[in-house]
């Protein structure tokens, strides 16, 4: 155990020396002109960069490998996925001609990293780290060690779904926004964060994607809305996201949206009612059944009471003969 401890402590000063590295190629590679104005042309500040310690992965395959010199260090650099590995067994850097985003864990220490081209023709958009030992995608949340320290400024935490959204709300003073790396919102990304603070509030793209993740985080809320926890959901307009929509609006303009986000229960039963028409006898059967996976997955107490309250009121029957149809063990995930 204590020798998997220093194994971890390693990669993790590995990681902050890496770093260290893309944060100093920013200024003084060559090509380095055409990253600051790539960053300038996103409306990001030299102060912004700083804080999150940004960073340009030079072009070329052997730059890590060429910048540490070490058999050891290569062993591990490929262990936190920072090089890769071809058919024939030959090593390369992972990330190349990319802007850099450092991912922390809650305590500040680098664990991976996200890569942006700078160009549109070339793909992926984004490359994330793999699930490395100290990498776990579904638990780690971008900007959460910054939002962190921001908390008693706000009574919230904005989950959003990218690094720049992040990056730029925090530029514009809205310092309590984390980003999932690439995935839904998890139940383990719910829970951590229902430690840090009493209301989430989701805010994903105006776009289809976004409208998927916002019912993609619904479900994963709901085993978590003990009596005390609010979640609230706030749906931008088509074709923005929460970066362009703070460098349009203002930290004023967002926060005022952030007030007006929809609280749970009406996202849940406004999301039900598109599957099930209530004006008619045979679409309340219908949302009353669709409500049973939903409700179930609350914990016992006042939330579920008025959950059920709603229901009742929705449909027209009486608590009791709901809860007489609704089976007494949770359903899996609907
Ligand atoms: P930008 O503003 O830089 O274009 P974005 O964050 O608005 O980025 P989206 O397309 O909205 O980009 O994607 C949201 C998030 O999903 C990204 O920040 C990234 O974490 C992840 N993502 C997007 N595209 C990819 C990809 N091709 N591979 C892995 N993750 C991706
Ligand atoms: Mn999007
Ligand atoms: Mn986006
Ligand atoms: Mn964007």
């Amino acid at each position: 155990a204590r020798q998997q401890q220093q194994q971890r402590k390693t990669l993790h000063d590995l990681m902050n020396s890496c770093a260290d590295y893309f944060a100093h190629q920013l200024y003084q590679h060559p090509y380095a002109q055409g990253v600051q104005d790539y960053i300038l042309g996103r409306g990001l500040t030299e102060d912004t960069v700083h804080t999150f310690q940004i960073g340009f992965a030079p072009p070329g395959w052997d730059n890590l490998i060429q910048h540490f010199r070490s058999e050891n260090t290569n062993r591990a650099l490929l262990k936190v996925g920072m090089l890769t590995q071809n058919d024939n067994g030959r090593i390369y850097d992972r990330f190349r001609n990319r802007l850099m985003f450092p991912i922390r864990d809650i305590k500040g220490r680098v664990i991976a990293f996200g890569g942006r081209v700078m160009s549109a023709d070339e793909k992926p958009k984004y490359l994330n780290s793999p699930e490395t030992p100290i990498f776990h995608k579904g638990h780690e949340l971008y900007g959460l060690y910054e939002a962190r320290k921001a908390l008693k400024d706000f009574d919230n935490i904005i989950i959003v779904e990218g690094y720049m959204d992040v990056v730029a709300l925090a530029q514009h003073g809205v310092r309590n926004a984390v980003a999932t790396l690439g995935t839904a919102t998890s139940e383990t990304h719910v829970q951590r964060l229902f430690k840090q603070t009493s209301e989430i509030v989701f805010c994903f793209d105006g776009d289809e994607a976004g409208r998927r993740a916002a019912i993609r985080a619904l479900t994963n809320t709901m085993s978590s809305l003990k009596d005390g926890l609010q979640a609230r959901f706030l749906f931008l307009p088509d074709g923005e996201d929460p970066d362009t929509l703070v460098q349009k609006e203002g930290h004023d303009g967002f926060m005022r949206r952030v007030k007006q986000a929809q609280s749970l229960p009406d996202f849940l039963y406004q999301h039900l009612q598109t599957q099930a028409d209530i004006s008619r006898l045979d679409g309340k059967a219908r949302l009353a059944s669709l409500a049973q996976g939903w409700i179930n997955k609350v914990p016992e107490g006042f939330m579920k009471q008025l959950l059920l309250n709603q229901l009742s009121n929705l449909v027209g029957l009486s608590i009791e003969q709901i809860e007489q149809q609704f089976k007494p063990e949770p359903p899996s995930v609907p």
